[in-house]
């Protein structure tokens, strides 16, 4: 798990500039976790929370993070970005007891016959969990066929986790060698040195993971096969993070300033994601995953963004997290405005600006909840005027909602469609209208009074009107 992360943040920078060499800083400035470790911690929880591992809540898992980590360092892979964001829909019309038609849309996502290697680097969880090679197996085939349903996809999940499962085990580098040869007929016959060389960008599973093995295999410890796998180069991050993730299984040894240096990348949701799949499966055996702090660091490094207000509001609430008993999960707000790329400092800068540019709409203007269809605007939807005014009193969500307020005023003058799509500027006077309803002549109906010509939602007021007659 962490070894994998690890891996993942060592070869980040090493993904689209491969060195050819063992001897090179294995984290600079600007390393980093990508969709490797994202996608390698949807699956932790996926285990995590679905004891008969279902398919489908596996999808649903792909999905919930993608969205809290839409823009991960190199992105996400073309047919697997496609999948997350681009589904298919069907829309199905439902008769409401009044007689009215109401149309609801189903996200469609099947698998694309993937023989790619993202299958393989988010695995590292299944070789942590099972007590039986037959179980890892199983339920690797189950993970990598949500997408990777090509021989190839499944085969890499399978032999990576296999991998996992006999190292952890007390296997030989002799045993796993001869187990995956003969078992998936991958070829480890070439050293590294034979394979470096000719070796390019090679995004398969048949052509990332039997190398990935073999810098495992000729490695002495873990970090030598850190250097051992970025030096054979190719798609660096998921080769090394493959590798990694079996070294850590075999050496279960890390030393104490790796650990340090990629800790401290992490977001605090992966932290705490982390630690509870130590306590909660195989990979208690291992004895470095730092201990929870009584008060969370001030702001992640990744984040990389201050202000005096900000981190303020951030510490503030800090020292109330895990205390925080609000029965309406507003964390789920604070982790994606966390977010480095699409998170609530970039949607500050975009509006002070005067031009929203990236997506964060949902978790920043939240809405009423049955104003919107899709996932993301479902999961970010606020229940009702009690949680309205939660969010209104959260000491972090609050005055962020209304600094973004400001920053909308500022352009006082404009229209707001020059400011945001037009589907966006309705997204932003629904959340005006239902925030105006829990704390009237507030900030909120300067808004509606600047921008939409004092002229609230009248869906948002129908359905809370409904609501009240319940
Ligand atoms: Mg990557």
């Amino acid at each position: 798990m962490l070894g994998a992360i690890i891996g993942d943040t060592v070869g980040s920078v090493y993904e689209f500039s491969n060195i050819k060499t063992t001897k090179f800083p294995l984290f600079s400035p600007f390393s980093n976790f990508t969709d490797d470790s994202v996608m390698t911690f949807a699956v932790a929880d996926w285990l995590l929370n679905d004891p008969s591992q279902n398919p489908n809540s596996l999808i649903g898992t792909f999905v919930h993070f993608a969205n809290k980590y839409p823009c991960p360092m190199g992105g996400y892979g073309g047919g697997f970005h496609n999948w997350l964001f681009n589904p298919t829909t069907e829309v199905e019309t439902v008769i409401q007891p009044d007689g009215s038609k109401q149309n609801i849309i189903h996200e469609i996502r099947k698998p694309y016959n993937s023989w790619g290697n993202g299958s393989a680097m988010r695995t590292s969880a299944v070789g942590w969990m099972f007590d039986s090679l037959e179980e890892t197996e199983r339920v690797a085939e189950i993970q990598a066929s949500v997408t990777h349903n090509h021989p190839e996809g499944i085969k890499g999940a399978q032999a990576t986790s296999a991998a996992i499962f006999l190292a952890r085990t007390g296997k030989s580098k002799a045993e796993i060698k001869q187990y995956i040869e003969s078992r998936f007929s991958y070829d480890l016959s070439k050293t590294c040195d034979e394979i470096r060389p000719s070796y390019h960008f090679e995004p398969s599973c048949q052509g990332t993971v039997p190398p990935a093995i073999v810098a495992f295999l000729e490695s002495s410890d873990f970090e030598s096969c850190l250097r051992l796998a970025v030096s054979l180069g190719g798609d660096c991050d998921t080769l090394t993070c493959i590798s990694a993730s079996i070294a850590e299984a075999f050496y279960k040894s890390i030393p104490d300033w790796v650990v340090a240096e990629a800790w401290k990348r992490l977001p605090y949701d992966f932290e705490s994601l982390l630690r509870r799949f130590h306590k909660l499966s195989h990979y208690k055996q291992v004895d470095y995953i730092p201990k929870e702090s009584t008060s969370k660091p001030e702001e992640s490094p990744r984040t990389g963004k201050t202000s005096s207000i900000g981190n303020l509001l951030d510490n503030l609430f800090s020292n109330k997290k895990e205390k925080s008993s609000s029965e309406y999960d507003l964390d789920r707000f604070v982790k994606a405005q966390a977010d480095q790329y699409s998170g609530y400092y970039t949607a500050l800068a975009e509006i002070t600006a005067g031009l929203k540019q990236s997506h964060w709409i949902w978790y920043i203007f939240p809405q009423l909840k049955g104003l919107g269809k899709t996932y993301r605007s479902q999961y970010y939807s606020i229940s009702g005027l009690d949680e309205a005014r939660q969010y209104l009193a959260h000491p972090v969500l609050g005055p962020r909602l209304r600094e973004m307020c400001n920053a909308l005023l500022s352009h006082e003058g404009k229209s707001v469609q020059a400011i945001a799509p037009r589907i966006d500027a309705l997204k932003i006077r629904s959340s005006m209208t239902l925030f105006d309803q829990v704390s009237p002549n507030d900030i909120f109906a300067e808004v509606l009074e600047t921008f939409y010509d004092d002229s609230p939602d009248p869906q948002t007021l129908k359905l809370l009107s409904d609501s009240s007659k319940q």
